[in-house]
């Protein structure tokens, strides 16, 4: 008999979350090897999926398809292939996630492309053990002019994985590719950026953000490389501040500002806690105020004070909104449930003493999918708020 894992029953919730821990596990033969792809059994010894395995760490099993079929190369292809097609076609020289990881049924895989150049995100060591499969499969079905590597994520420690980065396929990158998207034009870092250049989960929030920006002073805090401040300025916006405490970051933003036609923009490299805490001590107001910060919240550990510090920024926020001001707020934290952001952006607000409307309740752009048997892949909520 081929060696293959056995599970204990599995709690009726969990029955087809993708993520096999350790203690849901009862029997994992040597035979299967690290990384290798195994048959995975129920508790009563019928086949119930195929899943790669770590026993390094803790989600040990991660099921890569329900039906018993062999995962081969052929297999690769055709689930990386069917992941692009499901996006159709993509706008000329515009930007897309093409996998993105358990949404697609590919655990530990992200894709990203920027034009023709793909960004390759790979977090686990199984997908590790099948790089040139992927490779391959990229190569035939969106046939780019190159694919980098930027597998320089923390969940890689937890896989006994090493950071890794550098070319795939095609000569380097001579310069930061250009992208479109929309009506902005935005240059993207694909070695150095952060994430595989560009936040493009907010693609769609950017967009939604500047239909406020007309003829209003907007304050883009956390602002990256400028995405929100490019959407805004040409959205009509009548002055834009961008605010990054990353003086990379505030290069960037300023090169897009000028590639749109904003050269003048203001660009302040600092800490947005103390700046916003500085302007709004100083009285200054914004007629629409953008706060995109990092996850504040990795863990649930860290919950508390992440919630801690998102009331202070939106609290800080509130006080500069003019009457009819719009806040766009953001959090990326995966901890914290889109009910408990509006919790905390309640408590600001009651704090300010701002009656605020909500006006849009936004999440992942459809290029992010979230698969609906592992809700906690689900991470991003930007609320649309406006001062009553
Ligand atoms: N809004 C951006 C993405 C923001 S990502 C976009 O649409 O592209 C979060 C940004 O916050 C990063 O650029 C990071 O450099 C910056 N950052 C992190 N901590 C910060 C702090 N305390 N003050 C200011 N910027 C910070």
């Amino acid at each position: 008999m081929i060696a293959a894992a056995r599970l204990r029953a599995r709690k009726p919730e969990r029955a087809r979350h993708p993520w096999i821990f350790e203690g849901e596990i009862a029997e994992l033969p040597h035979e299967v090897k690290d990384g290798e792809v195994t048959a995975v059994l129920d508790h009563r010894g019928s086949f119930l999926a195929r899943a790669y395995c770590n026993r390094r760490s803790k989600i040990v099993l991660r099921v890569l398809t329900w039906q018993d079929e062999p995962v081969d190369g052929a297999w690769w292809k055709r689930r990386v292939s069917e992941a692009i097609a499901r996006r159709g076609p993509l706008q000329a020289g515009g930007a897309l996630r093409l996998v993105n990881a358990e949404g697609d049924g590919l655990p530990g895989l992200v894709v990203d492309a920027y034009a023709r150049w793909l960004v390759v995100q790979i977090s686990t060591l199984g997908i590790e053990c099948v790089r040139d499969a992927i490779v391959e499969a990229l190569k035939e079905s969106y046939v780019p002019d190159g694919i980098y590597e930027r597998s320089d994520v923390p969940e890689r420690e937890l896989e006994g994985l090493q950071q890794r980065t550098g070319v795939l396929l095609g000569d380097p990158p001579k310069e930061k590719i250009e992208i479109v998207e929309g009506a902005a034009r935005l240059l993207v870092d694909i070695e150095r950026g952060q994430k595989t250049g560009l936040f493009l989960d907010q693609r769609l929030n950017r967009a939604a953000a500047a239909a406020y920006s007309r003829d209003r002073s907007v304050l883009n805090c956390f602002a990256y490389s400028g995405g929100f401040s490019v959407h805004a300025a040409l959205a009509g916006a009548r002055a834009v501040t961008s605010v990054d405490i990353s003086a990379e970051a505030c290069r960037l933003a300023r090169e897009n500002m000028s590639l749109n036609g904003f050269p003048d923009s203001e660009v302040i490299e600092a800490n947005c806690f103390t700046y916003l805490r500085d302007a709004s001590d100083a009285g200054k107001t914004y007629g629409q105020i953008i706060l995109d910060p990092p996850a504040f919240a990795r863990g649930k550990a860290t919950l508390e004070s992440a919630m801690r510090g998102y009331k202070e920024i939106n609290l800080r926020a509130l006080k500069m909104l003019e009457p009819g001001g719009i806040l766009v707020s953001c959090s990326c934290s995966r901890p914290l449930s889109p009910r408990d952001f509006l919790g905390v952006l309640w408590s600001a607000a009651a704090d300010a003493g701002r009656s605020m409307q909500i006006v849009e309740e936004r999440g992942h752009p459809p290029d992010h999918p979230v698969s609906l048997d592992a809700p906690e892949t689900s991470y991003l909520k930007c609320v649309i708020l406006r001062a009553l």
